[in-house]
């Protein structure tokens, strides 16, 4: 594990996917057995290194080892168990049933065919399972894959690197380490698909160069995720509720894709929100030695998150002392914002939390809209079945979650992705296999139909299609 990253030699990159591709049409990765024995010693190369990879995260992030163990490896280890089970059930070829009699005859199957070499990019925040649920579905898919790691945490991507060069096959599974000369050279070459997590800057970038080759894209990006606290949130369940949008928050220092960007309250439980969110945030933030919390990743975002902060003009109710010398930005918590603030300007991902105050439902979704469509995540706290529709409906985003924040991550077994800007395809457990597979449609057609199809055959006279 080191400090500098090894970055791949630019030169090998082509011959590298070359013999991927080589590798790929002798169909060893397509048999189920390969499939399962790169899953299950993936499995157990995570097991064997927990230690090194939590010291790997605590280095580059400063995560605790107990966020690594909840918010990475469980994260894993929950889909590759749940695909390993399923794998063999998923490779079988679907039979199309609700078909009339006559076409039932040709053995309607959905195949499940591997796409072929693939590349995977994936973002520094959760450098584990960003890099390692993809792998899991390109495996699955019966793929040969190239994994592009983060050159933003090398430790991880060091320690990444090792388990995959001693426990997967290296002929099926490449890892190119390095930054955007190293990217820019990859995307020279020809995929079958790119899964490539981050911001939408680069996303567009990817999604250009894929179209020149018309290579298929799956685009994990980011947004504003708006919560709710509605007029007909419980008081009661403020204590709680603020406990989870706090987590979902300042976990990683705000460097999570579906954190709760902001929130906007209802004006009848404004003051009891602020009241609850502050002495939660006491409880589990007040602490200013920084156990426990993650650094933000670079001193360029260190410094934007900073600015936005000078420049907000709300009033700041929770803070602390900053060190900037080990990146460390003290949660930040800023009420009476409204969308027209430097918080309300973009993605802040980083650990602000700006409120806004509403007094009309209808209203703030409309500025929702109209400022922050489609974002990653929608959290809406609130006892009305009428509050939940009517988010739901007016606002689109890549997942919903009522009272709580960030679970959908965890649940190997639902799909996770955006819409619109917040990114396109999605993956995990299931919907992993189903990125990295193409549906192939497949017939059978017994010769002994012919009379029955007698009618399709040129000169088609009005006598046969009346028979
Ligand atoms: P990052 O800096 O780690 O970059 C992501 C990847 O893009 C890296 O592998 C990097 O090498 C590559 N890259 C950077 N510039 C490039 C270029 N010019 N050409 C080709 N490749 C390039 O991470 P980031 O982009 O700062 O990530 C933060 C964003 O990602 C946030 O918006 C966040 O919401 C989003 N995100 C989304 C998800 C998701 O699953 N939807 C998960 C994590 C992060």
């Amino acid at each position: 594990m080191s400090e500098e990253l090894q970055y791949t030699d630019i030169k090998s990159i082509p011959s590298t996917i070359d013999n991927l591709k080589v590798t790929f049409h002798s169909g060893k990765t397509q048999s189920l057995s390969w499939r399962l024995d790169q899953l299950r010693n993936l499995y157990f190369a995570l097991k064997d290194n927990e230690d090194e990879i939590k010291t790997a995260l605590q280095l580059d992030l400063n995560k605790s080892d107990g966020e690594t163990a909840i918010f990475e490896l469980n994260v894993v280890y929950g889909d590759l168990l749940y695909v390993i089970e399923n794998l063999s059930k998923w490779v079988k070829p679907t039979p199309v049933t609700d078909v009339s009699p006559l076409v039932k005859l040709s053995q309607p199957k959905i195949h499940h065919q591997p796409l072929g070499t693939v590349l995977i990019i994936s973002a520094f925040n959760y450098p584990l399972t960003l890099s390692l649920q993809p792998l899991i579905g390109a495996i699955a898919g019966g793929n040969t894959v190239t994994l592009k790691l983060s050159e933003s945490t090398s430790y991880t991507s060091d320690a990444i690197t090792q388990i995959i060069h001693q426990y997967l096959d290296n002929e099926s599974i490449a890892v190119i380490n390095g930054g955007v000369e190293e990217t820019t050279v990859l995307l020279q070459e020809k995929f079958d698909k790119i899964l490539y997590t981050g911001n939408g800057t680069v996303g567009k970038i990817i999604a250009k160069k894929a179209a020149e080759t018309l290579t298929p894209v799956i685009l994990e990006l980011g947004g504003k995720s708006p919560s709710f606290i509605t007029e007909n949130t419980d008081v009661k369940n403020l204590k709680i509720i603020t406990k989870r949008l706090l987590l979902g928050k300042f976990i990683n220092a705000g460097q999570t894709c579906i954190a709760p960007d902001y929130l906007l309250v209802h004006e009848s439980k404004y003051d009891e929100t602020l009241q609850n969110l502050l002495e939660n945030v006491k409880l589990l933030y007040g602490d200013s030695n920084f156990r426990n919390y993650s650094k933000i990743i670079h001193e360029r975002s260190f410094e934007r998150l900073n600015n936005i902060i000078n420049n907000s003009h709300g009033t700041i109710i929770f803070s602390g002392e900053n060190a900037a010398d080990k990146r460390f930005l003290h949660p930040t918590i800023i009420k009476d914002v409204t969308f027209e603030d430097s918080t309300m300007k973009e993605e802040l991902f980083g650990p602000i939390l700006p409120i806004i105050k509403y007094s009309n439902l209808n209203d703030i979704i409309d500025e929702v809209i109209i400022h922050h469509d489609t974002p990653l995540a929608l959290y809406i706290f609130s006892n009305s079945s009428e509050d939940h529709n009517l988010i739901s409906t007016r606002i689109r985003s890549g997942s919903i979650v009522f009272n709580e924040t960030l679970l959908q991550a965890g649940i190997a077994q639902l799909p996770f992705g955006g819409i619109g800007s917040s990114g396109y395809g999605d993956y995990h457990g299931k919907s992993s296999f189903y990125a990295f597979t193409s549906q192939r449609a497949s017939l059978n057609q017994p010769l002994w139909v012919e009379p029955f199809f007698e009618v399709k055959y040129p000169p088609i006279s009005d006598f046969k299609l009346r028979v």
